[in-house]
């Protein structure tokens, strides 16, 4: 069942992961912890939710389809006893929207109970797949994460084979999978947060007090904003290629970090995936926006006379962009924040204006005026196209420049962002100009590449290196397995 959210032409986020870990006899209620850190990243997923937790004999686990409110009522989390566990907010990049492919993923192993969460897209994952089916393992689903769960039951057969040796196990995982990873894994006494050597995905480690000042425990969260919102300390990231361990003993770092200039963060956590209030390599994103616009200003500058952002990732960069440019900064649209999650059809006359249902144009702010208005990416172009379209007649704006903190993205992702296949992305397909036209804009102008590594590394250069694959085609790790299936599929239409 689609989600009136899942027309509208936006890249679709990746997922969220949580893990816990605290001192039993603190009795802290980790079901409850989880579920308000997952709420606080349901933006990072909103197709299927769920948790594991332990009190170190028994795993308990819920999951299901929908939102984090919708999977866990009262009776879910009483069940949920235990005081370390992991949780996942899920959109499907890699397997169907199936809750069998509902996270987290849960074995029985020779040496207890194994429960894995994960948040990215291994691209050798298929290989992976063959490899565990060669040595007689079954899978059931067709999701990544199960691939690296059974590869954790089941690796490569190690000498010793009486010790759990979980912290072998994954590092032989960083090894060989590939692709972005941000894993929470739960055995039968601790925790642990991996991410992969690129440091794709975000993971960050925070440190959980109790009202008398008591260190509870601590949690790991694709997103510092989840930190904030239980008030535990963000200590650090966990760094690319890290391996760490919490347990009684506290935090362990099993594996170091890879050096940072190896990395290639998403820097489309920048741009869009990432709540605003987050810090992402010690930056926080609102500020980071802020320098888009900022550097848009500087780039394309448009004579008109107020400025306004699309709802609400673009925001900042408006702001920045108005302050730059010395224009006045107005509301031009007001959102429906709850539509997006209704599953009931439109009427078809509805569908094919569907920007009308999210969004409507204040008039008042926007008549007889040339307005610039700033969103943060185009991807397929019909939500664009549809607001231009409310802004000039609803809005009734006398002209509508378009201005993108983003550079055009030509090329997919395969590392667990769902923009669109590439006959889909409206930048590959035509140059700015046949884009401002089919839009139906004035003016369209993009913030370049080099502006946006700018913008988001700021004034102190970061050691840190970013994928910006979807806007210059320059993959960190091999796609050709990808590519090969795209060109198969185009052929084949
Ligand atoms: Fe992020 Fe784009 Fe790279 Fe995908 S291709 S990981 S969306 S920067």
């Amino acid at each position: 069942m689609r989600a009136l959210e899942d027309d509208f032409d936006r890249p679709k986020e990746e997922c969220g992961v949580v893990g816990f870990w605290t001192h039993p006899e603190m009795k802290a209620e980790v079901a409850r912890m989880a579920f308000f850190s997952l709420y606080a990243l349901q933006h990072r997923g909103q197709e299927s939710a769920g948790m594991a937790v332990s009190d170190g004999n028994l795993v308990t686990m819920h999951k299901g389809m929908g939102l984090v409110s919708q999977v866990f009522d009262e009776t879910a989390m009483t069940n949920l006893k235990g005081h370390f566990g992991i949780g996942h907010n899920r959109y499907s990049t890699t397997g169907d929207s199936h809750v069998r492919n509902a996270q987290p993923y849960h074995v029985s192993t020779l040496h207890g109970p194994l429960s894995v969460a994960h948040n990215g897209n291994v691209t050798n994952a298929a290989a992976l797949r063959k490899a565990l089916m060669e040595r007689g393992v079954g899978l059931m689903s067709t999701s990544d994460t199960e691939v690296i769960t059974q590869y954790l039951a089941a690796p490569v057969p190690f000498k010793d084979r009486t010790a759990p040796r979980w912290e072998q196990r994954l590092a032989q995982l960083l090894d060989v999978a590939e692709g972005a990873y941000s894993l929470v894994v739960m055995t039968r006494d601790c925790l642990y947060a991996m991410r992969d050597p690129l440091g794709m995905r975000p993971l960050c480690l925070g440190r959980l007090k109790n009202r008398d000042g008591k260190v509870m425990g601590w949690m790991v969260a694709s997103e510092s904003s989840a930190l904030l919102t239980l008030g535990a300390k963000h200590l650090r990231e966990v760094g690319p290629g890290e391996i760490i361990r919490i347990d009684k003993n506290g935090i362990t770092t099993v594996k170091p970090p890879v050096a940072e200039k190896s990395t290639a963060m998403c820097i489309f956590e920048h741009v869009y995936f990432a709540r605003p209030d987050s810090k992402i390599e010690g930056q926080t994103v609102q500020v980071v926006r802020q320098r888009m616009g900022t550097q848009l200003a500087k780039e394309a500058p448009a004579e008109a006379d107020v400025v306004f952002g699309v709802p609400d990732s673009s925001l900042p960069s408006a702001m920045a962009y108005a302050e730059a440019t010395g224009l006045p900064q107005t509301e031009g649209l007001i959102k429906n924040r709850y539509i997006g999650r209704t599953f009931i059809e439109p009427t078809q006359e509805m569908r094919e204006n569907k920007v009308r249902l999210k969004f409507n144009a204040l008039r008042e702010n926007l008549e007889g005026k040339r307005v610039v208005m700033i969103d943060d990416s185009i991807v397929r172009g019909t939500t664009m196209y549809q607001l231009v379209r409310l802004v000039r007649e609803a809005g009734k704006a006398k002209e509508v420049h378009v201005r993108i903190a983003s550079p055009p993205i030509n090329n997919p992702c395969y590392m667990g962002v769902d923009l669109a296949s590439r006959e889909h992305l409206m930048a590959a397909q035509m140059d700015v100009d046949a884009m401002c036209k089919a839009i139906g804009a004035d003016s369209l102008a993009f913030l370049s590449p080099e502006g946006l590594h700018k913008a988001v590394r700021g004034d102190e250069p970061k050691p840190c290196g970013h994928c910006d694959a979807c806007f210059t085609g320059n993959y960190p790790v091999d796609v050709s397995f990808f590519e090969e299936s795209d060109a198969k599929r185009q052929f084949e239409l």
